[in-house]
């Protein structure tokens, strides 16, 4: 059994080993146990009940609410050549018909359905009479009011059980909390089920919290600094996204915005825009990414201060799903909280809501102003013990110091205090340093005994320094009175010098240390601009091929293995089927197309003092075939497919190279293919298969090439 299922992932998905639990989670199923998967997004949740899809007759129902994510779902089933359908509204008549015959043929392995389709008509009934053999449940958590997307219509799903009760119930999720957990073990009458719960860390994605000052200029440098990688910046509101998104228009980025203001057609066209990697970036308010499962988004940024973890940590789980690295950015500033405050304090929820919300958005506040390692922060959150700082976030880049801030804190508080508590952030700043505008002069504040005692630190240390004091509350604000800053009875003792006041060292930005990789020297070694350049062909060639199918790019290949092609340079079935994420059907379909771009770029790319491409296989043919060696003795000396030798020499021949393709095929096998293909009008690009059967198989797919292209060859001379 155990190699059943590595066989299958093998076959199927092109992985070589399960992520942490994925085993055990199938064992439980194939055993017809009930359980319950609480992974994070982009944990790898849809192998667990795929796999078990695969390996047993008949048929597994997913129940899920995303009608526009089942069909990218079943997509990629299929595209792994897994026997997958949907149904929702979107299906017509006929297609539904089809569907039908499959199940009772027993063909269909997966069936994808939202519950109010599943409860509609007879469907529910027909169950009975379809050999089930697992309920997958996505999105668990809908079924719990306790959750944070509670969807009445599946709350019906507790007559699963109560129907089927020997079909086991898989209930997946990536909400963590505890009375969530329970509520809907206990909704789907599965209170016994065994709970797997998976690491919540996604060690590939960067943590980062920047100042939020001057947020497009320092998005604008990111979104440069991420050229071509489709990202989502996250705004508060609609206008927002607006805005971010024109300015980002004007400086020539390919942008969309994404709103629930939008017509319905209007969003969908731009989600799919997104998807296809038309357009890179959709700037939205969090009414998008639910039901996105684009594996490749390699970036995310909070323009705005999100309203607690549990929202921040699914928004920036969209990125990097594929398991590539990817970069998230959160920008904070002090004036964030109090929005945030004030939305809470004016919504009409009751007294006890609002206390949960603020102590919700506390702990958000927590993470923006961590100077401890960031991850830490996050997975404590989640109940998970960590034992080690993370390296990949900015704290841990950037290690945080702290200072006796006790005099700077007492320049603020005093120039409070002068102006009479009646000053915001803006104008004690220019106080504190001196800037004589015209605001000042109005107010007579130049002639303060405070102005200009603050000239050392720079505006934007000042109001880091202010928001910290804000934060460890060294003094208050007044939301109500334009933002002033008031004096409260630790102002006082810190004043009188009854107490002191540490802080966290400003680090101005332009002294921060990047990315690993941005700290190297501005120069890329040869070697890896020449893998970056294979990687943006072979990016450009899956946007064809995705086009071409109407599917988005990442059903194709995902990002982590186009990378893996651009840095290994596959050239032959087996290494190309060595690559992770590239199974057997995904090899069939695409894996000549890339072999084959592989070995163009290596061509393109092999001018004399280039050596990197020195050992490719396809000159490695070539040398073998100019030293005389027949097409079977090359296929031995080098290990390959003499199919693949040939297709070699082929491409070598339509390059130029001296070859003489006749005399690798015998005259008889050379007519008998012609004429077979004059008959099906079957030409040099199209599929082989068809003509490999009506020669009964006779000759194999390296002849029937070689055939097509000397006959190719002749017609056009
Ligand atoms: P979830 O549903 O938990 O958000 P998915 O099931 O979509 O996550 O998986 C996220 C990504 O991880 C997908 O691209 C999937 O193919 C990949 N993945 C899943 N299992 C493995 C594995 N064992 N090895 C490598 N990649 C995997
Ligand atoms: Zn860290």
């Amino acid at each position: 059994m155990s190699t059943n299922k590595l066989e299958a992932l093998k076959k199927y998905f092109g992985y070589d080993s399960f992520r942490p639990q994925q085993s055990e989670i199938i064992d439980t199923i194939m055993a017809n146990r009930d359980c319950m998967v609480l992974m994070p997004t982009g944990g790898g949740k849809s192998v667990c009940f795929q796999i078990p899809a695969v390996l047993r007759d008949g048929l597994t129902i997913v129940i899920s609410p995303l009608i526009a994510l089942m069909k990218d779902q079943v997509e990629a089933l299929r595209g792994n050549g897994i026997n997958a359908a949907f149904l929702n509204s979107t299906i017509s008549g006929a297609e539904q018909d089809q569907i039908m015959w499959q199940i009772r043929l027993g063909e269909l392995k997966l069936l994808y359905i939202a519950p109010e389709r599943l409860f509609a008509g007879n469907t529910f009934d027909l169950l009975r009479e379809w050999n089930v053999t697992l309920f997958a449940i996505d999105e668990s958590h809908c079924i719990s009011s306790w959750g944070h997307d509670f969807r009445p219509e599946y709350r019906q799903l507790n007559l699963l059980k109560l129907r089927f009760p020997d079909v086991p119930i898989v209930a997946l999720t990536a909400t963590a909390d505890r009375v969530t957990r329970r509520d809907i073990l206990k909704q789907l009458n599965i209170e016994h089920a065994e709970t797997f719960i998976s690491s919540f860390d996604r060690p590939n994605l960067s943590l980062n919290v920047l100042p939020g000052r001057k947020r497009i200029e320092q998005i604008q440098r990111f979104v440069n600094k991420h050229e071509g990688q489709p990202g989502i910046i996250y705004c508060l509101s609609r206008k927002g996204t607006e805005t971010v998104a024109a300015s980002l228009q004007k400086a020539g980025f390919r942008v969309a915005y994404y709103h629930a203001g939008m017509p319905g057609d209007k969003r969908s066209q731009v989600q799919e825009n997104f998807l296809r990697d038309d357009i890179q970036i959709i700037v939205a308010t969090i009414a998008f990414g639910m039901g996105i499962d684009k594996s490749n988004v390699r970036w995310v940024i909070h323009y705005n201060l999100p309203s607690n973890v549990e929202s921040f940590y699914q928004e920036i789980g969209r990125a990097g799903r594929d398991g590539a690295s990817a970069d998230t950015v959160l920008f904070y500033s002090y004036l964030d909280i109090i929005t945030r405050q004030d939305m809470i304090n004016n919504s009409d929820q009751s007294a006890e809501q609002k206390e949960l919300l603020h102590a919700k958005l506390n702990r958000m506040k927590q993470y923006a102003e961590a100077d401890i390692c960031r991850r830490r922060i996050l997975l404590s959150y989640f109940n998970e013990p960590v034992d080690h700082d993370c390296g990949n976030c900015d704290v841990c880049r950037n290690p945080r110091t702290r200072f006796d801030a006790t005099i700077i804190a007492q320049k603020a508080l005093s120039g409070i205090a002068r102006t009479e508590q009646k000053v915001a952030m803006g104008m004690l700043i220019d106080i504190l340093r001196g800037s004589r505008n015209r605001n000042i002069i109005q107010h007579g504040y130049e002639r303060l005994p405070t102005f200009g005692v603050g000239h050392e630190l720079r505006t934007d240390e000042w109001s880091e320094y202010l928001g910290q004091m804000l934060n460890s509350g060294v003094m208050d604000i007044a939301y109500d009175e334009a933002h002033s800053f008031k004096l409260n009875p630790v102002s006082w003792q810190v004043l009188k010098g009854e107490r002191q006041i540490e802080l966290v060292k400003f680090i101005p930005l332009s002294e921060r240390k990047a990315k690993e990789e941005e700290l190297v020297p501005k120069e890329k070694p040869k070697q890896e601009i020449i893998r970056d350049a294979l990687f943006e062909r072979l990016r450009q060639l899956r946007k064809k091929l995705a086009d071409a199918l109407g599917v988005p790019p990442y059903v194709v290949f995902s990002d982590a293995s186009l990378s893996e092609m651009a840095q290994k340079k596959p050239v032959s079935e087996a290494q190309m089927k060595a690559v992770s994420g590239v199974g057997a059907e995904k090899f069939r379909r695409y894996g000549e197309a890339f072999i084959n771009e592989i070995l163009d770029f290596a061509r393109e790319n092999n001018a004399p003092g280039t050596r990197v491409m020195k050992g490719m296989t396809f000159v490695e043919t070539l040398d073998l075939y100019n030293e005389g060696y027949s097409v079977k003795v090359i296929a031995e000396k080098r290990n390959l497919n003499p199919v693949t030798i040939i297709s070699h020499l082929v491409k070598l021949k339509e390059d130029g190279h001296a070859i003489n393709l006749k005399s690798l095929i015998e005259p008889a096998a050379y007519t008998a293919i012609i004429t077979a293909a004059q008959e099906i009008r079957a030409g040099k690009n199209d599929p082989l298969k068809p003509l490999f059967e009506l020669l009964n198989e006779r000759y194999d797919y390296g002849q029937l090439r070689l055939a097509l292209a000397i006959w190719e060859e002749e017609r056009q001379n």
